[in-house]
């Protein structure tokens, strides 16, 4: 199947021959169809598989075919749940309008309210938002959306999960045409709220999903390696980014604290890395996207922030400096590589305090992973197993794990790694904080062998 094969109109078609694609990839192969007939569309598919362009291209042709449903009132909206995802969106959907009649606008979160409340005066066609401050301006009358037509919604679950499903809600209500067209795009479709939310917002849709949304992703290779600590971890860090080869990378850490750190001890050593911590403010954040984006540094190192929907095509390498707290996040930040087609390099570090979480993305992947191992490199750590189920805990067990909970003097948080020796945990890490709560679960595990 063509692009050309599903009859665009011409500036469209001519658009996406000067992006050189040639053949739709599979979401938009069902995906595009579906949406020109009018439908609505529940969708998902593997991240990195061509979504943005599954939504933009139909909502141009529609726009192109069909009058207006209205003179003043945006044609189509596209909500994201960040603002550097709707950032990229825009982008994409710049290169289409730019020849064209059509004028689309950008409304973030965090930016000048009174120069958004001036753009939107100028009866934009497109608005691509995040749903918090396009409700606040929907609230305060800045605009209408008795004549949206199209309601896009890219990364439903995500926008849920940040807790903007009454923003959404509001959206939704405000846009009241009948002829409304709602596309919701999302990484997965078995998230429960994502279905309780079609229900309100979608009239008979249709539901695509291209593989499990969470399968495999064969273009990227994953690798595991064991970690007895901090130091461990890094070590293995510096082994990986000297010898691997890649033009751009990104390490994910558990803590902002643990970025910062790690882009200072790069930079020390003349590796050209940045920091995208959530202590800094939307300036500076957009700053460093845009800076990593264009290719100023070689490594971004970051938490959870940057794993959603970023199309960072010079991207080949994922480093887990740390497993992700949720397995889903796992496969959206291995996401960030291997886009398009390309070949991606995902490496993950898996500690003491990692092993729940590894064990959490084992069961996402279906598949029993198997460790690597570096010459001279090699963990004295083995994993931890589940206690047996039936066997209660002691009483002098359960009161320390009560004790641990409430540690937080340095004489209980010793407890805590008393505790966790006890049960054959690692070699102790040095920390200076008091250990979480993960901390914590991660005593009730037993070490394998
Ligand atoms: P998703 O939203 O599914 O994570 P994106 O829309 O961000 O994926 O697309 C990922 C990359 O694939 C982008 O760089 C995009 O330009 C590219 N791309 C999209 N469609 C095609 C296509 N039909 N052929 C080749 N590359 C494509
Ligand atoms: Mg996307």
């Amino acid at each position: 199947m063509q692009f050309s094969d599903f009859g665009l109109e011409r500036r469209l078609m001519t658009t996406v021959d000067h992006l050189g694609f040639t053949e739709p990839t599979e979401i938009q192969q069902q995906a595009i169809p579906a949406a020109m007939q009018g439908h609505d569309l529940i969708a998902s598919s593997k991240t990195g598989s061509g979504k943005t362009l599954a939504f933009i291209i139909p909502a141009l042709q529609r726009l192109s075919k069909n009058r207006a449903l209205s003179k003043r009132d945006p044609r189509v909206v596209i909500l994201t749940p960040t603002r550097e995802l709707a950032k990229q969106v825009y982008a994409q959907l710049r290169l289409f309008t730019s020849n064209t009649q059509f004028k689309a606008v950008l409304v973030l979160g965090g930016e000048n309210f009174n120069d958004q409340v001036k753009v939107l005066e100028k009866d934009p066609h497109f608005i691509v938002a995040t749903p918090g401050r396009l409700a606040d301006h929907l609230s305060q009358g800045h605009f209408y959306l008795n004549g949206l037509e199209l309601l896009i919604l890219d990364e439903a679950d995500r926008m849920l999960d940040l807790g903007f499903a009454e923003q959404l809600s509001q959206i939704n209500k405000a846009a009241d045409h009948r002829k409304r067209q709602t596309l919701l795009f999302s990484a997965t479709l078995d998230h429960a709220q994502v279905n309780d939310f079609a229900k309100e917002l979608l009239n008979k849709p249709k539901r695509i999903a291209i593989g499990g949304a969470f399968t495999e992703h064969q273009d990227i290779n994953k690798r595991f390696y064991l970690a007895d600590n901090l130091d461990h971890k890094e070590t293995l860090l510096q082994h990986f980014l000297n010898t691997e080869t890649y033009q751009q990378a990104i390490i994910f850490t558990a803590t902002r604290s643990d970025t910062e750190r790690l882009a200072r001890l790069l930079l020390e050593q003349d590796i050209n890395a940045v920091a995208l911590s959530g202590e800094l403010n939307q300036s500076q954040r957009n700053q460093i996207m845009d800076g990593f984006s264009k290719g100023h540094h070689k490594i971004l190192v970051t938490t959870d922030l940057a794993s959603r929907g970023l199309d960072l095509v010079n991207v080949s390498l994922v480093i887990n400096f740390d497993m992700p707290k949720h397995a889903e996040e796992f496969i959206h930040r291995i996401g960030r590589t291997g886009r398009a087609g390309s070949k991606g390099d995902a490496i993950a570090f898996v500690g003491p305090k990692d092993w729940l979480s590894f064990k959490n993305v084992e069961g996402l992947l279906e598949q029993t992973i198997r460790f690597d191992c570096i010459d001279g490199l090699k963990a004295k750590f083995k994993g931890l197993k589940p206690k047996k189920p039936k066997q209660k805990p002691t009483k002098p067990n359960a009161e320390k794990l009560v004790k641990a909970t409430q540690a937080t003097s340095k004489k209980s948080t010793k407890k805590i790694f008393h505790s966790a020796q006890d049960v054959g945990d690692m070699p102790i890490i040095k920390r200076k904080k008091p250990l979480s709560a993960q901390y914590i679960e991660d005593t009730d595990l037993d070490e394998v062998e």
